[in-house]
């Protein structure tokens, strides 16, 4: 009924598993976030400066240091400086969290390089009939992972334990997802000469065009892994099968989805884990029926039970209790058993387990209750005669001679 609610932040019992998580450190020294200069200081502009001082800061430096105009030692690099610079503060909402946290030292990785290619390529080839791109290892966030469990109608009104399989990717126990047989060991990349990206020079109609894209062995970042580990081929990941222990609440309904923080695919390169999303199924019940938080139970009664009253013994999800039944109960009343019904999730008590009465009609009767019924319709009719002359059509007496 409430399919897809997600509750947030369930614990998870397993032990040992999260210490490895906690030990997302080694990778620091690689990413090049740690030593990134002020994006305000490569422009020379004032943090206050417009969008338009910020435009025509970068046209002017973009011309200065362009490589294929500047040729002096370092000009690379300061143009990939400035470009990095430009894409952040000319895009306000970069900027806006650049402004907040990446600027005080909060190193998050900033990928500003890719949408460099995509957004200001263009322009930017208008201006100098070449691109230029840079990237570098960012932290990328493991996927989400979904798996399936089913509780019966009782687990799922008190709540249990589950223990769930899944298969994961975690990091690599070997080389801590480092992908590198030596920590820290890295050899200058042979593709690029350790510059990062390639010089392709096109012949075309218009002329001889120089393209600059990113090395696809290192990445732009100019170094490669001396060894890639062997355990992982370099990935820094590999396939886990984990049995997980799961708390079920109580109260849980059929659909709900229990989420785990950070117990999906394990994050790369800083980024933190993906979650893992647990759908609950709940059994039906063989005569309780779930309503919200309220638990619906047919009574079957005979007519005598309904006309004389009676103490029944009713099944509730803590053991029987005796229900009475007034005298005069007519089909489809309903009872209520106050706190006998399925705890509510976020907050103390119970639901009522709801009680209608189904009377049963006898599909079969013996002589003696034949004439019992049969008498007992008279006295029924004498007491309550119609009045407005209608034909009433009594029941065979013949047979019963
Ligand atoms: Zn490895
Ligand atoms: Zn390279």
């Amino acid at each position: 009924m409430v399919g897809g609610t997600i509750l947030h932040s369930f614990s998870i019992l397993t032990s040992g598993l999260r210490a490895d998580y906690d030990k997302e450190t080694g990778l620091k020294g690689q990413k090049k976030v740690a030593t990134r200069k002020d994006y305000y200081q490569v422009l020379g502009i004032s943090p206050d400066a417009s969008t338009e001082e910020v435009k025509k800061a970068f046209r002017r430096l973009a011309f200065e240091c362009h490589p294929d105009r500047n040729h002096q030692e370092g000009s690379s690099d300061r143009f990939k400086e400035i470009n990095e610079a430009y894409q952040v503060l000319s895009d306000a909402e970069k900027r806006a969290q650049y402004d907040r946290y990446d600027r005080l030292g909060y190193s998050r990785g900033f990928d500003g390089s890719d949408s460099f290619v995509s957004g200001f390529g263009d322009i930017f080839e208008a201006f100098f009939s070449g691109t230029t791109t840079t990237r570098t290892r960012v932290p990328e966030r493991g996927t989400d992972l979904s798996c399936q469990t089913t509780v019966s109608f009782e687990q799922a009104a008190f709540g249990c334990e589950k223990g769930i399989d899944i298969v994961r990717a975690e990091k690599c126990t070997l080389c801590h997802g480092l992908g590198t047989a030596a920590r820290n060991q890295t050899i200058r990349c042979p593709n690029c000469g350790g510059v990062g990206e390639i010089r392709r020079i096109q012949q075309t109609f218009f002329g001889r065009f120089v393209n600059r894209v990113v090395c696809e062995r290192c990445y732009g970042e100019g170094t490669i892994f001396d060894q890639p580990c062997g355990q992982c081929r370099g990935t820094g990941k590999e396939r886990k099968q984990r049995r997980l222990t799961v708390k079920v609440p109580a109260g849980v309904e059929d659909g709900v989805q229990l989420r785990l923080g950070s117990e999906g695919d394990v994050g790369m390169w800083g980024g933190r884990a993906g979650d893992l999303y647990i759908h609950v199924s709940v059994e039906q019940h063989e005569f309780f029926e779930r309503q919200g938080n309220n638990i619906l139970y047919e009574l079957p009664v005979n007519f005598a039970q309904a006309a004389l009253g009676d103490k029944i013994e009713v099944p509730t999800l803590n053991g029987t209790v005796t229900l009475k039944i007034r005298p005069g109960t007519q089909a489809g009343e309903t009872f209520r058993l106050k706190g006998k019904g399925i705890p509510y999730i976020n907050r103390q008590g119970r639901g009522d387990q709801l009680v209608r009465v189904r009377l049963v009609t006898p599909e079969k009767l013996n002589r003696k209750q034949r004439r019992i019924f049969l008498e007992l319709g008279r006295s029924l009719d004498k007491a309550k005669a119609p009045d407005h002359g209608e034909k009433v059509v009594q029941p065979d007496e013949e047979e019963f001679k």
